[in-house]
């Protein structure tokens, strides 16, 4: 019989059963994902209090710690405690205790056993490795890692030193410089977990095995371990720096360094490692990368909360299978959907359902699962699926009477709710709005190339849509794991708008004589992903030209712009453009010295904050806080700098 025994914390619950083994389950009230927040650690504070005094009287033999939530085991430490503390002075104190209250988990001499299912994330890992023995449900939800390098930190709570204790050195600083999640199988391959079980509910009869047995995890074997040995450490931490710096500068993101140099002075000691953490953190805290970062996550997050409650999309309809359609049709198919794809005939459709099958086949592990997708995927030449579709995207040719015609085409035979959409860059919504009997019906959904890659899709909004057709527009694409911002039609919407006149000022620079390659490097010293020139060869000079003259901006005659283009030189798609590529990367030249890159890199890319203003000023964007997450999530701009209105209120843009 088991006897409940009532407990005072709001974040945890705890009894003991017949057989003294101790149950603490955490259920973060009033949210649906548990996180480590500091009312709960206090309270944490108490029951292993409590723990000891049970454990030492006879009384506990053990204790399994699982979550109450279906969404999974820990998320992490609660991130929006880090911007209400106005003071970082108690960082520290708050950290040591956190440390110290691991510590004491981990020094009982009971066993600990952590239960794990869903998402166990950055503190929540932490806590788990601070657990004698990890038990993970091996199924497709389950997620182990340290995403904090993606908020400008490293691990805090000690998982820098028990990570390495768990995995070795290479593999543990592996998953916390990249933040990557692993999937279960992979946690046990690295020891971060002892034990895979089926199902959720076997977590109970694994945990309570485990504390009968007294089972507790063992530590890297020391064949791993050497790595972290005086002489070889100093070597590794420099490769290390190096695959870093092939993403990020110190100066942007200085977090991984920081736990480079942590693990380059203790990463042979794991207490040494954890001891140090404290002061190698704190500094990370307050510091403008991470403040952005965490704004940046909070920006994201809100995309979601345009989630309309009890929309359901089951099947998609998409006209027009070229580069864009085709692959918006992979996506769709592969996010669960049942998708019909129309092209003028089956000839056209075939080379989308070959991409598709190599989106699927990259994406997916298993061969089944490849297949279920293509089966979801159907060829449609007559355009018979419109007529069960609950969300119908047009990705034909970039013309206003096709488009019409389709419209008007498919107008009588869609569903009554179903969404109408259109993926045009560069038609006005309206115009093609007009030819319907219901114009109110069409909205934009303006995803980017390529469809698998970018996280943004501009939600299009015309004079004529409701609230309604525009929430249903965010939810779909929320529905496919895209971001979705909404965005008032016009010209270029926000991306194009704002990508334009930089990559255009930056070409005329080139025309007059300065270097690519020098321009290139600066805009990347900024902060941005890859400078503008390269970016207008990675988006076709062709499209380029298009979208430039339809904001104004025609490209001149008989300037080497226009004698790219008509050469046939369209950039990465056909191996020549400003640079010449090959596999898939652009052949640079030497790069000039500067004796400042930023401050170029600054001036390139002020025509894209300068534009972004504007934007916000006209209403295109509902606010700035839009618009920073719509131009970070559509163009790269550097997110350390929290997004092109944030960096020029900062002084940084
Ligand atoms: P594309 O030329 O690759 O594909 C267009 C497809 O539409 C072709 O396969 C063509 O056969 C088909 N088509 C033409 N008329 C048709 C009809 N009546 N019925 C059915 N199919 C028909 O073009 P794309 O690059 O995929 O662009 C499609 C749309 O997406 C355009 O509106 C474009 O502005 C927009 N867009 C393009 C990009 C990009 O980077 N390419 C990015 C965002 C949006």
């Amino acid at each position: 019989m088991i006897a409940p025994q009532a407990t005072d914390t709001k974040h945890w619950r705890f009894h003991t059963d017949v057989e003294k083994i101790g149950w603490l389950t955490i259920d973060t009230p009033g949210a649906s994902v548990n996180t480590l927040s500091r009312e709960a650690i206090m309270e944490l504070e108490t029951l292993v209090a409590r723990f000891e005094d049970l454990a030492s009287s006879g009384e506990l033999i053990g204790v399994v710690l699982l979550s109450g939530k279906d969404s999974g085991f820990i998320a992490g430490a609660d991130i929006s405690e880090f911007d209400a503390m106005s003071d970082f002075s108690v960082l520290p104190e708050a950290l040591k205790r956190t440390h110290a209250l691991f510590s004491r988990i981990e020094g009982l001499r009971i066993p600990v056993v952590a239960g794990v299912h869903g998402f166990c994330l950055g503190g929540g890992l932490e806590l788990a490795l601070a657990c004698h023995y990890r038990i993970a449900v091996n199924d497709d939800k389950t997620r182990i890692g340290f995403p904090e390098v993606n908020l400008g930190i490293f691990p805090g709570f000690g998982g820098t030193g028990r990570s390495i204790r768990q995995a070795g050195p290479v593999d543990a600083m592996q998953i916390m410089l990249t933040g990557k999640m692993l999937r279960p199988g992979a946690a046990r391959g690295l020891n971060l977990v002892d034990k895979l079980v089926r199902h959720r509910d076997m977590l109970r009869w694994e945990g309570r095995k485990a504390v009968l047995q007294k089972r507790k995890s063992s530590e890297a074997p020391l064949a791993k371990k050497a790595l972290a040995l005086p002489l070889v450490r100093e070597a590794v931490a420099n490769q290390m720096r190096k695959q870093v710096a092939k993403k990020a500068r110190r100066e942007h993101y200085p977090a991984p360094y920081a736990l480079i140099d942590l693990f380059e002075q203790h990463g042979d000691d794991w207490r040494a490692m954890i001891r140090g953490e404290v002061d190698a953190f704190v500094p990370l805290m307050g510091s403008p990368t991470a403040t952005n970062l965490r704004r940046v996550f909070f920006l994201s997050e809100g995309l979601k909360k345009q989630k309309v409650r009890g929309e359901r999309f089951a099947r998609v309809h998409v006209i027009g299978a070229g580069v864009m359609g085709g692959d918006i049709a992979a996506w769709c198919a592969y996010r669960g959907m049942a998708v019909t794809l129309q092209d003028l005939d089956m000839d056209r459709i075939k080379p989308a359902l070959d991409r598709a099958k190599k989106l699927f086949k990259k994406r997916y592990k298993k061969k089944h699962e490849v297949d279920a997708a293509m089966l979801r995927l159907t060829a449609d030449p007559k355009g018979t699926g419109v007529a069960r579709a609950d969300v119908i995207i047009e990705a034909v040719v970039e013309k206003l009477e096709v488009k019409q015609s389709i419209f008007k085409g498919v107008e009588g035979k869609i569903k009554d709710g179903a969404i109408l959409a259109t993926n045009t860059s560069s038609i006005e919504l309206e115009r093609i709005a007009e030819a319907l009997d219901k114009p109110e019906r069409l909205i934009g959904l303006h995803f980017f190339n390529p469809v698998a890659q970018l996280p943004l899709v501009e939600v299009i909004r015309s004079r004529f849509n409701s609230d309604e057709a525009i929430g249903k527009g965010a939810s779909f694409a929320l529905a496919i794991g895209k971001s979705p911002v909404v965005v008032k039609s016009a010209p270029g919407f926000l991306v194009n708008r704002v990508l334009m006149p930089y990559m255009l000022g930056a070409v005329e620079r080139v025309e007059k004589g300065e270097s690519k390659e020098l321009l290139d490097a600066a805009a990347v010293a900024f902060g941005m992903p890859m400078g503008p020139i390269e970016l207008m060869d990675t988006v076709g000079l062709d499209v380029g030209k298009s979208v430039a003259s339809e904001l104004g901006h025609p490209v001149p005659e008989g300037s080497r712009f226009a004698q790219l283009i008509a050469e046939g030189k369209l950039g990465r798609k056909t191996g020549e453009g400003f640079y010449r590529w090959e596999k898939g990367k652009p052949i640079k030249g030497e790069t000039p010295n500067h004796p400042d890159l930023a401050a170029l890199g600054k001036e390139l890319v002020r025509p894209l904050v300068d534009t972004t203003e504007v934007v916000v000023g006209e209403g295109v964007v509902a606010n700035a806080d839009l618009a920073d997450i719509g131009v970070i999530l559509g163009t790269g701009f550097a997110p350390f700098l929290g997004g092109p209105m944030r960096a020029r209120a900062d002084g940084r843009a």
